[in-house]
Formats: structure tokens, sequence, C-alpha cells
């Protein structure tokens, strides 16, 4: 039996797209597919899991507030999405803040507020070690003083699996089939007319993707495949000539226990309602994300040149990525991370974009779209992007996000792309 749709991928843009296709479409038949065990076990169950209405570019901003302001109105509802808007901390030494004015001017006229917080404070409250220039560690990383902290309120943690757990049995409820443990090996393409000639379809024809090759047999569709597949996007659509136009990188996350003067950063008072440290980043992107339910933070940082742009399926963390690449910059800036030894660590991919958004398109007019290129903010995004992906896959030519905003989606294309530069990846 042919299915409308079929999702592939059960990631939190696959899950969000099949809940947004089938909110908006409820009489479509829709299938969500994934080789993984469950929702949500590729990069989606990796994340920091942390978030920011706080971009430079118009999209990445719109995407981000609405997708949080939808997860807020779930939570108050009742649903506990694990939110804390604990707030983002942006460390800046004198370069930084040079660099960063640009960004936080066009973050302002956006709409978006922020706080200015002292060196003092970031002592008293949080333990930062703000004058740092005496020492040799700094001449070596190539770090300043801190000079001040921008405090972004509309920000914070939220629990992943949580928003997992609300998408999956909202779409189940909802009469989206699921299957697990299927693994997408290729796609079907037909003509739209077939002659029943051998060899069909030939260049000349209108072809279409008809549906999907798996470990449980072929699936038709009647109307769209919708490939939903984060950092496998180009593994699986390159053999038949279609691109996602992003490329997965390596990213891992270290847990270390706040312990001694660290407890007291992660119980910070006075910075925001929960008494939490917010997640603090700290010059050259170096991050420090509390982790209030493990008493912990997460710890990670972002490298560039020389990390390959390579898919490894079960990606493992380098202790010595955590001594010599994180640990240095974190213990420049706070002493408590001075000789902290990760009580757990583990990696997975971003799916990069060249700039910075996503990728949602359909090429070829082939009834498939594709949805890709999160590149490191998915979760905080997956609302919307779930919301464009599902309008593109009905035809429609906007997509209303969360609160009433509405958004051409060829603008997440490629044909018509209209994204402003992003200033503030981390
Ligand atoms: C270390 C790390 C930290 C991060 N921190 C943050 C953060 O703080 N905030 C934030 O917003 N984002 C963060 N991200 C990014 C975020 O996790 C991703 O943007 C998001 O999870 C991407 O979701 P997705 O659905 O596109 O991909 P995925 O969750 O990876 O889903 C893709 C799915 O496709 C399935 N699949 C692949 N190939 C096949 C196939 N052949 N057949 C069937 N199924 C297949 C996979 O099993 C997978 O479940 C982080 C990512 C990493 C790695």
């Amino acid at each position: 039996m042919p299915y409308d749709y079929v999702v592939l991928g059960a990631g939190i843009v696959g899950l969000a797209t099949a809940y947004h296709l089938k909110r908006l479409n409820p009489k479509a038949s829709v299938l969500l597919l994934d080789k993984g065990h469950g929702p949500g076990a590729g990069d989606t169950g990796k994340s920091a899991a942390a978030f920011r209405a706080f971009f430079t570019s118009r999209i990445n901003m719109s995407l981000a507030k609405t997708s949080i302001e939808f997860y807020r109105s779930i939570q108050e509802k009742g649903f506990d999405l694990g939110m804390r808007f604990v707030g983002y901390l942006f460390l800046l030494d004198k370069r930084l803040k040079r660099s960063a004015r640009k960004g936080l001017e066009e973050a302002k006229r956006l709409g978006l507020d922020y706080e200015v917080l002292d060196p003092g404070t970031l002592e008293d409250r949080l333990g930062i070690r703000t004058r740092v220039e005496d020492l040799e560690e700094a001449e070596l990383i190539g770090t300043g003083d801190v000079e001040e902290g921008i405090l972004v309120r509309e920000a914070g943690i939220i629990a992943a699996e949580k928003l997992v757990e609300y998408y999956y049995t909202s779409i189940t409820s909802m009469g989206v089939e699921v299957s697990f443990n299927t693994l997408v090996t290729g796609f079907k393409i037909e003509p739209r007319r077939p002659l029943g000639v051998e060899g069909e379809p030939f260049p000349w024809q209108d072809s279409r993707v008809s549906g999907v090759e798996t470990s449980r047999g072929t699936i038709h569709t009647r109307k769209k495949v919708i490939a939903a597949l984060g950092a496998w996007s180009s593994k699986v659509l390159n053999p038949i000539g279609v691109d996602s136009y992003t490329r997965p990188k390596k990213r891992q996350v270290f847990s270390v226990r706040a312990e001694g003067p660290l407890a007291k950063t992660l119980h910070a008072e006075g910075l925001n309602e929960y008494n939490l440290s917010p997640m603090l980043v700290f010059p050259r992107k170096a991050f420090a994300r509390p982790e209030p339910g493990e008493g912990s933070f997460w710890v990670g940082i972002s490298d560039h040149l020389g990390r390959p742009f390579t898919l490894d399926e079960d990606p493992a963390p380098e202790e010595q990525f955590y001594t010599l690449g994180i640990l240095p910059i974190l213990s420049l800036y706070h002493p408590g991370f001075e000789g902290a030894v990760p009580h757990s660590s583990w990696a997975g991919n971003y799916d990069i974009s060249f700039d910075g958004a996503p990728i949602i398109y359909e090429p070829y007019e082939s009834d498939l779209v594709v949805s890709a290129g999160t590149s490191g903010s998915g979760i905080m995004k997956a609302d919307a992007i779930g919301r464009i992906t599902a309008s593109l896959a009905l035809g429609l030519d906007e997509a209303e996000l969360y609160g009433g905003e509405t958004v051409r989606v060829e603008r997440l294309g490629l044909e018509r792309r209209m994204i402003e530069p992003e200033e503030l990846v981390i």
C-alpha cells in the first residue's frame, strides 16, 4: 500500500516535519522511518541541547525564536521539556568585543535584548577569572582579559529527549505510522507517464522519486518522499545524483562534575530565576553548558580547520581533544576547571551547510524533498524547519511559523535562496 508521504529519518527534523505534515493535512497517510531502534537515536541524541534566540541572520533568528516560543507553549501546557531559560553568557575579550559589535547591533535591530555584565559581576557570581593577560597561557592561546559579558536571556537549556518524546507521542496519536530498524538502501525512480518500455525512465521523460528501497522492502509514495537524514544526507542522496549541499563534521561533548568552585558556579545566584549558571561561551567559543540534573557542566568547542568532513557512523570522543583542545581555555578563564576529568563524553556530527542555515528544497521537481543543514543548531530550530519542510512537501509557497510569522519556502531553497550573513555560529 503506498503512502502519501514517507519521511526518512526520525531525528528531530523528521519528527517535526511528520508532525506538521499531519497537522496541516490530517487526511494524508504519512510513514516515518529510521534505521535506528527508536526516535532521536541519531545526532539528535548527541546534542548539547542548548538554545538561543540570538542570531544575526534574520532567517536563523526567525527559525530559532519561533521554535523556542513553540517549545515554551508546550511546556506551559504541562509537558515538561526541561526548558530552563538560564540564558547564554558570551565572555568577550577586547578583540571579541570589537568583532561582536556588528552582530550585537544587528541582533538588537532584530528585536533581541541582552544585558552587559561587568568583570566584577562575572568574578563574584560565576568565579570567572577576568584578568588573564599576565598569564603565559593567555599569551599562548592568544586571548585577553574578559572586558564584559553579554547575557542573552531568550536562551537556555532543554531536554532533547523530552522534545523527541513530545513530537513522537503526538505523531503516533495523530495517526502517523512509524517504522524503526528500517534502513534506506536506495530510491525508486519512475516516469510519471510510464510507457512500459525496458530501460525507463529515459532522460527526456518526466520522472519522479516514487518510493524508497529499504531493508524491509520497497515502500511506494503517492506524493512525496522527504529526506530528513541529517549528517547522512549526502551519503544516502548522492547515489541518485541529488545533493544536500551539506557535509558532516565531528563534534564532541565532555561532561565534567561541578565540584569545588565549579559547584558555586553551577548554582550561581541572581542571574536567572533558577539560580543556575547560564550557558557560558568563553573566548575561542569553548562552551560550558550547565546540566543541573547531573550536577555537571557539558563542555565543548568547535574545531574547523583540520577537522575533516567525513561521516563517521559511530564517532568517538577524543581524550586529547579535551585535555589539549578544551581544557586550556576553560581553566584559563575559570580555575575550577583546572585538572577536571570528565566522567562521561560523547561525539556526533554537525550537518553543516555553506551559510549556516538549513537547506530545504525539491531537486528537479522530483517529488523528493530534501531537508538538511541544521549546522549545529537543529534542536533549537526544529519546529520551524519542520513547518517549512512540510509546507514545501504540500506544495505551499509560504510556511506559517509558530506565532503567525510567514516565510517563503524558497528562501531556504537553492535557486532563490536569501540568507543574510550569520556572525554568531558556535
Ligand atoms: C555534539 C553535538 C552538540 C550539539 N549541540 C546542539 C545544541 O546545543 N543545540 C542545538 O540546537 N543543536 C545542537 N546540535 C545539533 C543537533 O543535534 C542537530 O542539528 C539535530 O539533532 C539534527 O537533527 P536531524 O533530524 O537533522 O538529524 P538526526 O537526528 O541525525 O536524524 C537523522 C536520522 O536519519 C537516520 N538515517 C540516516 N541514514 C539512514 C538510512 N539510510 N535509512 C534510514 N534512516 C537513516 C538516522 O538514524 C537519524 O536518526 C549538536 C550536535 C552535536 C553532534
